[in-house]
């Protein structure tokens, strides 16, 4: 038998289709060595096609899970997925202060702003978007948004670097310690540039664009690594360089699946 292994915990959605979500999360905790817990915030109907349709868990439901882990196992840190509704957002905030879990707390806190699939299919009702930016990211220490949530968050449209610094000056007013302003969807540049700031440095983070379709989950399982990172006791710009090693490789390890887009993977 072996000590007890540091633990993270995922608030998100289950995505049936094994590619993204809490599916995603628990098996890249696994392989970044630490142990995963789960509040399920929506069940997703989902496959290589798409999101047919999710259905929500009460929001009491989701704070009891974070209660009942936090209580008795404990977090070393903790992420955000799909949240699918405002009241669900609102209860998950109210109850991170109760357990110590975000940046004013000891508990290292990464929301991954997630609003719709890569298929365009809405994860997030219409009116979360702003309990988003009002509840989770003055409690964050590090909020991970791609371009496309970018642009619904601030309005500011990234086509450069330049862009790309305006931007995370502008998610840095919502509150949060670091944003990552990833740049993978950014595909008139041949590398994927990530911009780690916290208002005082900014730190880019160039990676290798891999020429696949199927890269489902993927921002699932950078937010993920990251966070393992964290658990891990290591601070936010080594967290985030580890994950960004860890989603490249799973990037390259990429798996077709059905009729549409494989996932990431993290077997290698
Ligand atoms: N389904 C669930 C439950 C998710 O959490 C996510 C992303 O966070 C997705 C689907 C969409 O993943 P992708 O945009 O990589 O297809």
């Amino acid at each position: 038998m072996s000590g007890t292994p540091r633990t993270a915990l995922t608030i998100a959605g289950s995505d049936s289709g094994g590619g993204a979500g809490i599916q995603a999360d628990l098996r890249t905790f696994f392989a970044c060595g630490v142990h995963g817990m789960t509040a399920i915030t929506a069940v997703t109907v989902q496959n290589s096609l798409g999101v047919q349709g999710f259905t929500e868990i009460p929001a009491d439901v989701v704070t009891a899970q974070i209660k009942s882990v936090a209580e008795d196992i404990g977090v070393h840190a903790a992420k955000t997925g799909m949240l699918a509704s405002a009241e669900i957002i609102e209860a998950v905030a109210g109850t991170l202060d109760e357990v110590g879990i975000g940046r004013h707390a000891v508990t290292p806190f990464v929301v991954d702003p997630v609003a719709a699939s890569m298929h365009g299919d809405a994860l997030l009702r219409d009116e979360a978007l702003e309990a988003i930016r009002t509840q989770l990211f003055p409690r964050a220490t590090l909020i991970t948004p791609n371009l496309d949530e970018v642009r619904l968050l601030t309005g500011v449209e990234v086509t450069d670097r330049e862009s790309q610094r305006h931007a995370a000056d502008a998610l840095l007013e919502f509150g949060s310690q670091y944003v990552l302003v990833k740049g993978g969807h950014l595909y008139t540049d041949p590398q994927c540039v990530d911009l780690l700031s916290d208002g005082t440095q900014y730190i880019e983070l160039p990676g290798h664009r891999h020429d696949t379709p199927h890269t489902h989950g993927g921002g699932d399982t950078l937010a993920s690594a990251i966070t393992a990172h964290l658990a891990l006791e290591l601070g936010v710009p080594d967290a985030v360089a580890e994950g960004k090693r860890f989603i490249e490789r799973c990037v390259a390890e990429s798996y077709p699946l059905g009729a549409g887009i494989g996932p990431v993977s993290p077997f290698w």
